[in-house]
């Protein structure tokens, strides 16, 4: 047999192409342990010989891949014996098959209420591609790992299993999956119950009373507000009883929290049916009346929610994340949402905390984000133990009418096989098939703590949305809603006609769910009305604080020196490289007062400070272990082993989290994350860092949908801070500038604060001054290039320690006020340039005067600064960025109105030095580069 067997198999696709891959894990799993593989294939692999020495090919095969490919190669003759008797061949054929409808059988399945799916010929099902007939049908053969619950079966029963497991309303896709224990898992799942489960009619009531309340809820929309946009449901209501059956077995794992994610469709009956909206408040909004008391608000089907909810398993939090238009951006701010939900908990399995993310079908196959956050499911950094991924897919998106305009993959979930996640396609015309799928989805997660997909195949009833004549671009597809029954009406049937409930049952369901509507009652059945508060962070210390910009950041100055002390120190053993080591030896000698204070010192003690105060940090980002520029070093690299030490985590005894992670290389999940990490954690300091700042701009939508605009869309305070390297040191047009103009060009209200700081000392107040204040605003950091390491940029331990955050700083010289003719004021590094300048050429005259806050602009700061200069003539805004860009445009009114506020005129003659306006953000030539500089610094300071 193990001949003619080899031979077979290496001849056919399942063995030489992915289904080698199956064999392989069989084997493997056989060689630790024979009792774990079915009998059929233990009695196979018992015959084949032990593979001895290494594998001599050019090509590395698998230990195991190379045993079976030398037995192929080695087969000499045809083999005697009972082994390649027909019935034997016949005999692995069957279990060929049972595995072809594994792979495939989701390819015939009944998975579109619609009928729509073009039916594709699939070979392998058939029997006649594995050299069986009919005939064979009446004949007994060995199940193998086929759950049926005997060995043997004639192979009539075994193909109508497969059909029933493989074929019906559920189509699994899971033998992508490397790991053999979770395929097992998978197929048990399935096949031992064939998809389809015998539930209770207590249970198939439930589902009917929620699938009612789903229909319930967007028929009486429509007939109150026709035509008015709501992105309703009709089409994929089974989304209700799925998402109700999600939460309720999450409660008995004894997760405490879930976090949903989700677009537009379907949002208005998740928060009404299950979060517990108020009715009422929903009408309200349908009315247009004003319901958030600040803020420009956002449309009804943007907005989040909270609320608590009972399960068998206790009392469970539920948050429905808002969002703007931007499909699937909300996927990565749910995952830091519950990362930090997981880290407060010290929950690193993420049992507690649950994320579950609803994408629709186009934006799920036509999004990069999608596969961002897919990337980062399993880092260190950003796993949240898994996530439950539905896709609502109405099988068209809004911007295509046709599937090959929309994607080049089989179906729009192929993305998730990146992270081997198991997708299930299911029919969402069979509510029962999607409670299975259901079920097996979430105790998938919480058994292998990974991501997991059900492709909700559904329609969408009226279009885009109710404002839409879907007809015009979709005419079969609408020909056929039209006839077509809703899920509910068809669930009815088959629940009546099997008996287990009449027409008046079901009838009085949606005139129960219809006059609670009208009554305003809350329709969330498990809706918990006194909430149990400690499930979730409480806010209120942060509410309601008016901007300032002050704050205590001074520090004692001898539980100073022995944090700064504390975090140098790295223990024996330890081998630092070279310059490191270093880098540690002159923090040491600063912690002493020996040494100047540089930026690095700083910044590090400046988490060390907060760390001692109890406020954990997460710091992540590219390259941000070391700095891209060398100057952090918080991991400490052992030359020996290679293992990592962080000083941060060792300040003292019981101190909050400091994590510090190297990103992934994406800008736009990264950020996405870290926003939605700041967004739970009020009492940390949390920072992204960009390897150069112009890379944000990858995360443009992130700027501009959440950090920006998030507290006044929705009343959600963000605490994020970035960091984005900054300033033209020659490095050409990609790596000179964060974009400043950007970022000031959305600053209003408020929002968020824009700074450049230019000393150590300014580093460590501002980062101090974001996490002390009780305020929770967005902070852009353009921080230094050159200045990390510039023998000037240095500060002093008392600047530490008594100082705070200058917002404006005077000039540094002792310089007689009386003979200033000209203030030349500017942002960052050029400071430095300039002073240089004025030194060297003796300009006593002239004041540089430098705005370490851009936004919001310190009025009040600059007019104290400007006043003290009696005999002021001349106003210089001074920056590196080209005319068009860095702070001119967006700033100048503010300067103007101050510098007219000190001297009538002075402000209306504000003169500008600079780059010229240019395309690019700076030159790609040093000669360039170094000239403009120097004309720059020459304008502002004599020109
Ligand atoms: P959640 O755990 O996200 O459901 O939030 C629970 C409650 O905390 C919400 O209902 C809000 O009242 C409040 N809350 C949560 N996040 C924020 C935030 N970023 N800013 C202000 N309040 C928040």
């Amino acid at each position: 047999m193990q001949e003619g067997t080899m031979e077979l198999m290496w001849r056919t696709s399942h063995v030489s192409g992915g289904n080698a891959h199956y064999v392989e894990a069989l084997y493997e799993q056989y060689l630790v342990d024979p009792s774990e593989v079915p009998d059929e294939w233990r009695n196979y692999f018992d015959q084949l010989p032990r593979p001895e020495g290494a594998p001599s090919h050019d090509v590395p095969l698998s230990p195991i891949r190379d045993q079976f490919y030398q037995l192929a190669q080695n087969r000499r003759g045809p083999a005697a014996g009972p082994a390649d008797s027909g019935e034997n061949k016949k005999q692995v054929k069957v279990l060929q098959l049972i595995n072809a409808y594994r792979f495939r059988g989701h390819q015939r399945a009944d998975i579109d209420p619609l009928g729509l799916r073009s039916p594709t010929p699939i070979p392998d099902l058939e029997l006649s591609f594995h050299q069986l007939t009919d005939a064979d049908m009446e004949t007994s053969f060995q199940t193998g790992s086929l759950f049926l619950g005997k060995d043997q079966a004639p192979l009539k029963e075994i193909v109508e299993v497969l059909e029933q497991t493989y074929c019906r309303s559920i189509g699994c896709e899971f033998m992508h999956i490397v790991n053999t224990d979770e395929k097992r898992w998978l197929q048990q799942r399935f096949e031992s119950v064939r998809s389809k489960p015998d539930y209770s009619v207590d249970v198939r009531k439930h589902i009917l009373e929620r699938l009612t309340a789903a229909e319930g809820l967007e028929s009486y929309l429509a007939s109150k507000y026709p035509g008015t946009k709501r992105f309703g449901l009709e089409g994929g209501e089974t989304f209700i009883p799925m998402v109700d059956e999600i939460i309720q077995r999450t409660g008995n794992y004894g997760t405490k929290e879930v976090v949903i994610g989700m677009a537009h469709r379907g949002r208005l009956n998740l928060l009404v049916n299950l979060l517990g909206k108020s009715p009422s408040e929903l009408i309200d909004e349908f009315d247009g009346k004003k319901v958030i008391q600040q803020g420009s608000g956002d449309v009804k089907y943007h907005q989040g929610f909270s609320s608590n909810v009972m399960t068998e398993g206790g009392e469970v939090h539920l948050a429905l994340a808002f969002n703007p238009s931007h499909l699937e951006i909300v996927s990565p701010v749910v995952e830091g949402s519950v990362r930090a939900r997981q880290d407060r908990r010290d929950d690193s399995e993420g049992a507690k905390v649950l994320p579950v993310v609803v994408h629709g079908d186009a934006a799920f196959a036509g999004q990069g984000v999608v596969m961002e956050t897919f990337q980062m499911s399993q880092t260190r950094g950003y796993k949240t133990g898994g996530t439950v991924h539905i896709v609502i897919n109405n099988q068209v998106g809004f911007t295509t009418s046709r599937p090959d305009d929309a994607r080049s993959t089989e179906y729009c979930t192929d993305i998730a096989k990146m992270v081997q996640a198991p997708i299930f396609h299911v029919n969402g015309d069979d509510p029962e098939a999607v409670i299975h799928a259901t079920q097996v989805a979430v105790d998938y997660r919480y058994q292998f703590n990974k991501d997991v997909v059900i492709d909700l195949v559904c329609y969408r009833k009226r279009g885009h949305n109710e404002a839409d004549e879907p007809s015009g671009t979709q005419p079969l597809m609408y020909q056929k809603i039209k006839s077509h029954k809703s899920s509910r009406e068809l669930y009815v049937a088959s629940l009546v006609q099997q008996g287990m409930i009449s027409e008046d049952e079901a009838s009085a369901m949606v005139e129960k769910y219809r006059e609670d509507l009208v009554a305003g009652n809350h329709v969330a059945n498990a809706l918990v009305k006194q909430p149990n508060t400690e499930l979730f962070v409480d806010w209120t210390p942060y509410l309601g604080h008016e901007w300032t910009g002050d704050a205590d950041t001074s520090i004692d100055m001898t539980r100073m020196q022995r944090l700064a002390a504390k975090m140098c120190e790295v223990p024996e053993g330890i081998e630092v490289q070279r310059q490191v080591a270093k880098i540690y030896e002159d923090r040491r000698k600063m912690a002493a007062g020996d040494l100047a204070v540089n930026w690095g010192f700083g910044e590090t003690l400046a988490y060390a400070t907060l760390l001692d105060e109890g406020h954990p940090i997460r710091l992540t980002g590219q390259d941000t272990g070391r700095g891209t520029f060398s100057h952090r070093h918080a991991v400490v690299h052992n030359q020996k082993d290679g293992s990592t030490y962080v000083p941060l985590e060792y300040i003292k005894e019981g101190q909050p989290n400091f994590t510090i992670r190297d990103s992934f290389l994406s800008e736009e999940a990264a950020l996405a994350f870290e926003y939605g990490y700041s967004t739970t954690t009020p009492n940390a300091l949390i920072i992204w860092e960009a390897q150069f700042g112009d890379f944000a701009n990858g995360a443009q939508v992130v700027i501009d949908q959440f950090i920006s605009s998030g507290e006044t869309k929705w009343g959600r305070l963000c605490g994020l801070t970035m960091l984005l390297p900054h300033g033209y040191e020659g490095q050409g047009p990609e790596h000179s500038s964060a974009r400043l103009e950007r970022f000031l060009q959305l600053c209003a209200e408020h929002n968020m604060q824009v700074c450049m700081p230019t000393t150590p000392a300014q580093i460590f107040h501002l980062l101090r001054r974001q996490v002390i204040r009780p305020l929770r605003k967005p902070l852009v950091i353009m921080s230094p290039k050159s200045l990390l390491r510039h023998k000037e940029a240095t500060s002093t331990l008392e600047d530490l320690a008594n100082g705070r955050f200058e917002m404006v700083l005077p000039d540094q010289g002792k310089r007689d006020a009386e003979s200033v003719k000209r203030v030349v004021l500017c942002s960052g590094k050029v400071y430095y340039d300039l002073a240089s300048y004025r030194a060297e050429n003796g300009n006593d005259d002239v004041a540089i005067v430098r705005l370490e806050q851009i936004y919001p602009f310190p009025k009040e700061e600059l007019y104290e600064v400007f006043k003290t200069y009696p005999n002021l003539e001349q106003v210089v805004w001074c920056q590196e960025e080209p005319l068009n860009q860095g702070a001119w445009y967006q700033s100048q009114h503010h300067m103007r109105l101050v510098a007219d506020m000190v001297k009538e005129g002075l402000g209306r003659d504000l003169k500008f030095a600079g780059r010229p306006a240019s395309a690019a953000p700076a030159s790609g030539y040093m000669s360039v580069h170094v000239e403009q500089q120097r004309q720059l610094v020459e304008d502002a300071i004599t020109g």
